[in-house]
Parts: structure tokens; sequence; C-alpha cells
């Protein structure tokens, strides 16, 4: 009984907060590493262009504030933070000096986060044990809780980042540590019920921060999602299509596997608008797109490159083993033409390492190109590299 009411909220909330996300799309809010592609590319860029812009603020402010230190504390207390304050900055400027190289950004991205999060948590801990054994008053003691206050800050500012579930909590955890390592450190002069107070006061904080980074997640997913697709057929866009061909390119080149493409072009498509009407044409592409869709390998990506043209992405695929797929393919048909009678459609398959192409766009055109020896060799067929 209990699961279900739960789960039953749990649709309730999120159809209100991501209706616009399918099932599959529901899931990736929760763990990292199962985006598609184009959207961990895109993710990762915003995460570490903000990592950046928010370890560039406090490079600045961590040392600025060791002013305001040596105005209102004890000078010798003053001096004590101010090397945990280098150090700090240190950190910040390294993250900015090191995290500067687009390559492998996915896991950069999530290690210059990491630091950015770890850093103050040592700060926290280390300006707490310099400040507990005094006894502060006045402003002294006002400054010396705006350090007790660092936790919340951190919390607060996962709210900056797109995270998923797991990703906010993991991040959530080195201050958390910190802050509990802190009241373990001085326990016979913790205040307990305040301590207990605070910890579920920065649990709510947390939680709250981290709705808001999963909110900007979903959106992203949405946005990226109505951008790559095609929205008639369902399939990639050429948009779509060619980022995810240029990742698959790269990819391909440095494992040195192959990289197969296919460009198909429907046969005497024009006909079916002419005698059926625009509509007929949008159904027989709908069909044609989910019957080429049955045929793919699980890794195959299919764009709709424009008009009744289509390309197939096929990594880790040789030319021969891509011919054998398209043959499949192309004797299953691409639907029904209205008239009565199969779809056809002519191909053309050019592979990265056979083909000696050295750019993703290259591949595309000689595909293209034996898609149009295809036509004039008589339509409904299959070309490929010339045997040597
Ligand atoms: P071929 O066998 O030489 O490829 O002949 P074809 O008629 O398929 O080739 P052509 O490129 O001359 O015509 C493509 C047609 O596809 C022209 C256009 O009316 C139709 N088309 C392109 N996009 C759409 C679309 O979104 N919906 C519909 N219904 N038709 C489209
Ligand atoms: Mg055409
Ligand atoms: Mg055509």
């Amino acid at each position: 009984m209990l699961p279900k009411v739960i789960e039953l909220l749990g649709r309730k909330a999120s159809g209100a907060q991501f209706g616009s996300l399918a099932r599959e799309e529901f899931s990736w809010l929760f763990l990292p590493g199962r985006h598609i592609s184009l959207i961990g590319a895109r993710r990762a860029d915003m995460l570490l262009s903000r990592t950046k812009l928010v370890a560039a603020l406090f490079a600045i402010l961590t040392p600025l504030w060791g002013i305001v230190d040596y105005r209102f504390l004890p000078e010798a207390l003053a001096q004590d933070l101010l090397l945990g304050r280098a150090l700090a900055t240190l950190a910040f400027v390294s993250i900015l000096a090191f995290y500067n190289t687009p390559a492998g950004l996915v896991r950069n991205s999530r290690l210059a986060l990491l630091l950015l999060f770890s850093v103050p948590s040592f700060f926290f801990l280390y300006s707490t044990v310099i400040l507990a054994p005094h006894a502060l008053s006045g402003m002294a003691a006002a400054l010396a809780a705006t350090h007790a206050f660092l936790p919340f800050l951190v919390l607060a500012g996962l709210s900056i980042f797109p995270l998923t579930v797991l990703e906010a909590a993991l991040l959530a955890l080195p201050i958390l540590v910190a802050k509990a390592g802190a009241g373990l450190l001085f326990w016979p002069t913790v205040d307990w019920p305040l301590a207990l107070g605070t910890l579920w006061l920065l649990l709510l904080i947390g939680a709250v921060a981290t709705l808001a980074s999963v909110s900007q997640l979903a959106f992203i997913i949405a946005l990226v999602r109505n951008a790559i697709r095609d929205p008639l057929t369902g399939a990639f866009s050429r948009q779509g299509g060619s980022e995810l061909l240029a990742l698959q390119f790269n990819q391909s080149v440095r494992n040195g596997t192959p990289l197969a493409v296919a460009f198909i072009d429907l046969d005497e498509f024009k006909r079916i608008n002419d005698e059926h009407g625009h509509e007929a044409g949008d159904r027989a592409l709908v069909a044609a797109v989910q019957q080429m869709t049955r045929q793919l390998r699980t890794g195959d990506i299919l764009a709709r490159w424009g008009g009744e043209e289509f390309v197939i992405i096929m990594p880790n695929t040789a030319a021969a083993k891509a011919a054998v797929g398209l043959e499949r393919t192309r004797a299953a048909g691409f639907g029904q033409r209205p008239e009565g009678g199969p779809l056809t459609a002519c191909i053309g398959i050019a592979e990265r390492s056979a083909d000696q192409v050295d750019d993703w766009s290259m591949l595309v055109d000689l595909a293209d190109a034996r898609m149009y020896e295809a036509k004039q060799s008589g339509r409904n067929r299959i070309v490929t590299r010339p045997a040597a």
C-alpha cells in the first residue's frame, strides 16, 4: 500500500515538474552516464563553464575576505586563517588552469566539479579547528559565525549546476562529512539540539538545491531532444545526426574501429506527392522510418538528412557487414506505395577505414555519391566500394 502511494505521489510530482520527459528520459535524472552522448556533451560543457565561473569568483573572494579577517579578528588568528585561504585560492586557481581543454570533457567536468565542492569542505574543517578554541565576542564572533555558515552556502551552490540526483548527493557528501567531522572533533562542547537542528536544515537546503539542479537537467534533456529529432518521423534530425556522426567519427579514429555510413534515397517519391497528395507522402515517410528502424541494430543511428533522404550511422561496423545489414533492410522494403507495390530505395555505403576518409562529412558525401550511382544504374539497389 505505502509503496503504491509513494509511487503515485512521485509520478504526480514528476508529472508536474518534468511532464515533458519520456519514461526513459526520466531515469536519466537519477543516474549519470546514461544520457545519450549529445546531452552528455552539452551538459559537460555547461558544468565545466559554470565550475570555472564559480572557481574564478572564489579565487578572488577567498583572499579578499582575509582583509576582513585582519580587521576584526585577533592578528594571530587571521594569520592562521590566511594559510587556509592561500591553499583554497591555489586550489580554485588550479581548477581554472587545469581544466582548460575540451579533451575528455565529460570526465573533466566531473573532476573539476568534485574539486570545486571539496575545497570549501577542507577550508570549513580547517577554520573550525582554528577558531573553536577561541572565545570571541562582538564583530569577531560574527565573523567566526560566517565560517560556520559555509556548509549552507556550499549546499545551496548545488543549484547552480544541472545534475542528476546521484551526482548532487555525491557532491554534497564532502561538506556533510566535514560538518560531521567538526562535530566529532569538539563533541564534548557540542550543543546537541542545535547541531541536530543545523543538520536537519542542511539536509533540507541540500534537497531543495538538488531539486533545482535536477529541474535544470530535465530542461536540458527536453531542449536537446527537440533540437536533435525530426518532428515528422521521430528519426534524428540532420543537425542531431551530424553531431552524433562527428562524435562517432572521432571515437572510431581514436579506437581504430570501423565506422560505416549509408545514404538512403527513396525511389520516385515525388510521384507519391504528385499523385496522392503531400499527406500521403508524409505517411509514407513515417512508415519508411518505422520499417528501417525495425531492421537497425542497437547502436545504429538513423537520421533524416532532408526530404526523402536518410543517413544510417553504423558504429563498429566494417563495410562488408554493413552491406549485409543494409541488404536485409532493402529486402524488407520501405513500406508500400499508396498506389500499391513496394516503396524502394537506393543505398550508398561508405566506411571510414576502407575508404580512407578523414573527415565525417566526406564519409557522407562518398555514400551520397554511391547512392547516386545506384540511381543511375536502375534504382532499388545498393552500391558499396568497388572491390580492389
Ligand atoms: P528518385 O527516384 O530519383 O529519387 O526520384 P524522387 O522523386 O524520389 O526524387 P526527387 O528528389 O526529385 O523528389 C523528392 C521528393 O520528395 C520531392 C518532394 O516533394 C518530396 N518530399 C521532400 N520532403 C517531403 C516531406 O517532408 N513530405 C512529403 N510528403 N514529401 C516530401
Ligand atoms: Mg532525393
Ligand atoms: Mg528520391
